[in-house]
């Protein structure tokens, strides 16, 4: 019975709001026990498979293919079959293609949502109202772009580079799918892509809305599988590698690729620094906070994960912060109630808990707010760090989890000082009410994006990137379509 308290003669209040769980229905998405690999318009029966997980029970989701080299090298054909047709049709029927994907990922979006959160962890909330839409405004922009691009790059002739090759990471699986397909079709190349091991299924699902779309076969193929198939796609003949993931990985792409003539993009990792004024909006800025780190979990590459707070006002922000992370419910990824959901997969658990012992190690105070973390499965509370270092691992290197790590400032000299240090430069955030002093952030700070006053904000037209390890090459906007154009990037 909920606790009721009467103030006065007023109408009795609630004392203690709690949430009653509001499930998802499963029964929108209908899985197959086994995957093909999606090669010219087919399912191909693979050689190898593997069992995908749901990383929020552990349940064996399905089966499904574990591409091997001869494998990647038949989509790669599959895709350069199609390609000559494909670039040769007038950008306005490509357009009609990308068109109807968009709408079809509009009308399929609950059975796509729920999917992608029973394969990744995320919370409905996230994949309903974020992830799906804006891969479906992915297609809907790159659509309006296809017929256009003699005015979107005049007087330069612009022609497709042929097959590209693309590996996507498994924070935003059908997002980032999105980002990558939708400009490489628009500017008329077909593609080979391969999702990540540990989230394949909402790509394979697109692969149904492929053939709905009656997409020409070949033009998009998807081969699912482990790092292994992603650098035996690095190795084959594509022309253009479209990689987002870590550094590591993407430095022996970069090297693997040098001196071939393949071009090559890198989405890489980030390490951002949200940095907040005191003459900020304090209740607003801790809400950017929570969202720039608490996010998906904190697997997001531009994740707001040092936090650079203004001395005269850190005690307050970080008080509030702490009182705001209590309200954070965690738990199952198809609770429409659910802020944090589930860690990826049991090895991701298993780094954000290395770095987090180290943060203890090395000095560094810890506050994660009372929950209750479910038995099954892989879960980390929301963590914030204070008493940090900048020579910390916790500050230095990126977690990928819902771990945020405080540090202090007292001038805006100091702030960016502070917060270019770091091998990174993906995106920044400033939290303060001049507008003056925003400019003068956004030109100092080493970072492709720089939100102000708000945090995590994605728009198709808006190019996204970064500098030194967060990679080169950018997506979205007209910058997205140049590196699948020749000459263009
Ligand atoms: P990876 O870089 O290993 O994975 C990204 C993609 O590359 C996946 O599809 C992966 O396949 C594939 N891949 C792995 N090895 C190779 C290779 N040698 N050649 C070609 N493709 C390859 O990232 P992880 O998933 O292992 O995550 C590790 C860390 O990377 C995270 O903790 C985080 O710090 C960072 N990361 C950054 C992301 C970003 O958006 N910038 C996204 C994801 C991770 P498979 O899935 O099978 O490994």
């Amino acid at each position: 019975m909920t606790e009721l308290s009467r103030r006065g003669n007023h109408v009795p209040a609630r004392t203690d709001w709690t949430y009653a769980p509001a499930p998802e229905s499963r029964d929108v998405v209908s899985l197959r026990e086994r995957y093909g690999l999606f090669v010219g318009g087919e399912w191909l029966d693979p050689g190898e498979s593997y069992v995908t997980l749901s990383p929020a029970t552990e349940e064996p989701l399905a089966e499904v293919g574990q591409a091997t080299a001869a494998e990647v090298e038949l989509a790669v054909s599959a895709a350069r079959e199609a390609f000559t047709p494909w670039a040769k049709l007038a950008g306005s029927e490509r357009a009609k293609y990308l068109f109807r994907i968009a709408r079809l990922l509009q009308e399929r979006s609950r059975e796509f949502a729920v999917l992608e959160s029973l394969n990744g962890g995320k919370p409905i909330k996230e994949s309903r109202d974020v992830d799906i839409p804006l891969a479906a405004a992915h297609f809907f922009y790159y659509a309006g772009w296809a017929d256009k691009l003699e005015y979107a790059f005049p007087n330069r002739q612009p022609r497709p580079l042929g097959v590209a090759g693309q590996i996507i990471p498994w924070n935003f699986p059908l997002l980032m799918l999105s980002w990558k397909i939708a400009p490489a079709l628009a500017a008329g190349n077909t593609v080979v892509l391969k999702p990540a091991e540990t989230t394949p299924l909402t790509a394979l699902l697109f692969c149904d809305v492929v053939r709905q779309a009656e997409l020409p076969p070949g033009v998009i193929n998807i081969v699912t599988g482990d790092g292994r198939t992603g650098a035996a796609l690095v190795d084959g003949e594509v022309d253009k590698i479209a990689f987002t993931g870590s550094t590591d990985v993407g430095k022996a792409i970069a090297r693997r690729l040098a001196g071939t003539g393949k071009k090559v993009t890198l989405e890489l990792g980030g390490k951002a620094a949200n940095i907040v004024f005191e003459d900020a909006a304090i209740d607003q800025a801790v809400e950017g906070i929570v969202n720039g780190i608490y996010f998906n979990q904190g697997h997001v590459c531009c994740a707001g994960s040092r936090l650079f707070v203004q001395e005269s006002v850190a005690e307050d922000v970080v008080d509030k912060l702490k009182r705001r992370m209590t309200t954070l419910r965690v738990g199952d990824p198809l609770d429409k109630n659910t802020d944090v959901g589930a860690i990826n997969s049991k090895a991701q658990l298993e780094k954000i808990e290395e770095l987090v012992a180290a943060g203890r190690e090395e000095g560094a105070e810890i506050y994660q707010p009372p929950c209750v973390l479910p038995e099954k499965g892989y879960w980390f509370a929301p963590t914030v760090f204070t008493n940090v270092a900048q020579s910390y691992r916790i500050a230095q290197e990126e977690i990928f989890g819902p771990v945020l790590s405080v540090l202090t400032f007292r001038t805006p000299e100091e702030a960016v000082e502070k917060a270019n240090n770091t091998p990174y430069g993906l995106s920044a955030g400033v939290w303060t009410e001049k507008g003056s002093r925003i400019l003068w952030m956004a030109e100092r700070l080493r970072a492709g994006v720089v939100w102000a006053n708000t945090y995590n904000r994605f728009d198709p037209t808006s190019p996204f990137g970064g500098y030194k390890e967060s990679g080169y090459g950018r997506e979205g906007g007209l910058h997205g379509l140049a590196p699948y154009l020749n000459g263009e990037s």
